[in-house]
């Protein structure tokens, strides 16, 4: 087959996740003195991401995730979004597109990093800890929360070989936990754009609408963060197929 058969398989994005993304990169480049490494997402596991997410609430998801070991960052990419501050050799994977996700558990915020027993056995070699070395990166959902780690977080992540992630979502309807901000740290957010209208529903304003959901919520708030089990903070740029990142143009 041709020279890049193995990504042959598009996958659509949604328009609106596309803007947002886009938003998202241009944040993440005007901060990019703030971080000590990077590393490269795809749009389309994004979306994959945000819908189970969504389809296992009120349950947190935790994914593992490898990168493709065929997809180094793009040079010219990892260059522009490089701060002065960036360190070769901080994780494994480091330099290389992410890859598959898979869903491996879902529970509450602590239960969730507790990996069932069919991915803790001697299959997954557990000398690595209870994660088992299985994936490079861990990512897990916090349904509407902040991106912003917990102690229990912060522990689990004692044992990942590259980076954990955190994606947290702001939709409607919110089931039984409504959105809880009250806690301290840095957002990167994915949010409509400025000026986007607010919503009435029941006498109730909600937020600006960002994106509807197979699942039918809408979606008002994405945030998403990467960290080094150091406690650095990593920074997270979106890509589309062939590496370049979403809203490129407009960086350069
Ligand atoms: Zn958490």
């Amino acid at each position: 087959m041709a020279h890049g058969s193995q990504h042959a398989v598009r996958r659509m994005v949604e328009a609106w996740l596309v803007e947002a993304m886009s938003r998202y990169n241009a944040d993440s480049y005007e901060r990019r003195e703030a971080y000590a490494a990077q590393v490269h997402l795809p749009g389309s596991v994004l979306q994959d991401l945000v819908w189970w997410a969504l389809q296992a609430l009120p349950d947190e998801v935790l994914v593992g995730l490898d990168v493709d070991a065929g997809r180094p960052h793009l040079d010219e990419v990892d260059a522009m979004f490089a701060g002065a501050a960036q360190r070769d050799g901080l994780f494994a994977g480091q330099g290389y597109v992410i890859g598959e996700a898979a869903v491996v558990n879902r529970g509450d915020s602590y239960s969730v990093h507790h990996l069932p027993e069919e991915w803790t056995d001697d299959l997954f070699r557990s000398d690595r800890g209870s994660r088992g070395g299985r994936f490079t990166h861990w990512l897990h959902t916090h349904p509407n929360a902040p991106a912003i780690p917990s102690g229990a977080d912060a522990d689990a992540a004692q044992e990942t070989l590259g980076v954990d992630m955190i994606l947290g979502l702001r939709f409607s309807p919110e089931g039984p936990l409504p959105w809880f901000d009250d806690v301290d740290g840095e957002r990167r957010t994915l949010a409509a754009a400025e000026g986007a209208p607010v919503r009435r529903r029941f006498g109730r304003r909600e937020p600006p609408v960002l994106g509807v959901a197979p699942s039918g919520h809408r979606i008002h708030e994405i945030q998403l963060i990467a960290f080094h089990r150091t406690g650095v903070g990593v920074n997270v740029v979106l890509v589309d197929d062939d590496g370049w990142p979403y809203g490129w143009s407009t960086l350069t």
